[in-house]
């Protein structure tokens, strides 16, 4: 049987700018099943980022309802949100967000010490993930040390080690070069293909694109295409 990771029915996100209401996201509605690879495309302002916001249980549908893994968000406390997102999902950034002052085994060791991991586990864990990642040199190096695309990667171990059902990237290569873009995508299909792991990335790079299995287009808040590729 084929498991359903994400559910979005009729999803809606009016944000308040000053007293203008923006309805970032419009009857937002589709499933995402395991094992898939998807990105979901459109201008700035289409509500990419809303959207993975909201299925990362970052921020709250205003109206309509998300599933994830067969929960319903919209029914949970503030800490059972907090343990799905630690559990559950991993999510990528466009600007990397690591911890500026610890070392790269650090950054992605802390999400195993969050879990209640012990230290020779979680140790062992994010070196071999790291080491997954072609990182090994870095292992030790903080991220002033390192170029943008390791950064990213480090950030992806940081979102993988924790083995989620669910890895969001919201626009990872941005701020990445031709070259090392494909290597993060290369990375990202591995990923998807070896261990099953679901992918949802929000993207406008048609390079990032052309890695995903299926595309969401989206347009004002409302989804105008969603085809696989
Ligand atoms: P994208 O990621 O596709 O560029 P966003 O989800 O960031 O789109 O934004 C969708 C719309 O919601 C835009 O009109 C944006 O200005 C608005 N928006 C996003 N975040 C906020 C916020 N925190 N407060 C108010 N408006 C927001
Ligand atoms: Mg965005």
């Amino acid at each position: 049987m084929t498991e359903t990771v994400v559910r979005a029915t009729n999803v809606g996100k009016t944000y308040m700018q000053g007293a203008v209401s923006v309805e970032a996201l419009s009857d937002v509605s589709f499933d995402v099943i395991q094992g898939d690879f998807v990105s979901l495309v459109g201008p700035s302002g289409s509500g990419k980022s809303t959207l993975l916001h909201i299925l990362g249980a970052l921020d709250a549908a205003t109206t309509g309802t998300v599933e994830v893994d067969s929960v319903d968000l919209n029914g949970l406390s503030q800490s059972k949100l907090t343990n799905l997102r630690l559990n559950k999902i991993g999510f990528v950034f466009q600007a990397y967000n690591l911890v500026p002052v610890l070392s790269a085994l650090e950054n992605v060791e802390f999400i195993l010490h969050l879990q209640g991991v012990g230290k020779s586990e979680r140790r062992a864990r994010a070196r071999e993930t790291l080491i997954a990642l072609g990182l090994e040199k870095e292992i030790d190096r903080r991220p002033t040390e390192m170029s943008g695309g390791q950064q990213q990667r480090v950030a992806v171990a940081r979102a993988i080690v924790s083995d989620p059902i669910l890895l969001l990237a919201d626009e990872p290569s941005a701020n990445l070069d031709t070259q090392t873009t494909s290597e993060l995508c290369g990375t990202l299909r591995s990923i998807n293909q070896d261990s099953g792991m679901t992918i949802v990335t929000a993207t406008h790079d048609p390079l990032v694109m052309g890695f995903a299995a299926r595309r969401i287009d989206l347009k004002d808040g409302e989804v105008v295409k969603d085809v696989r590729v």
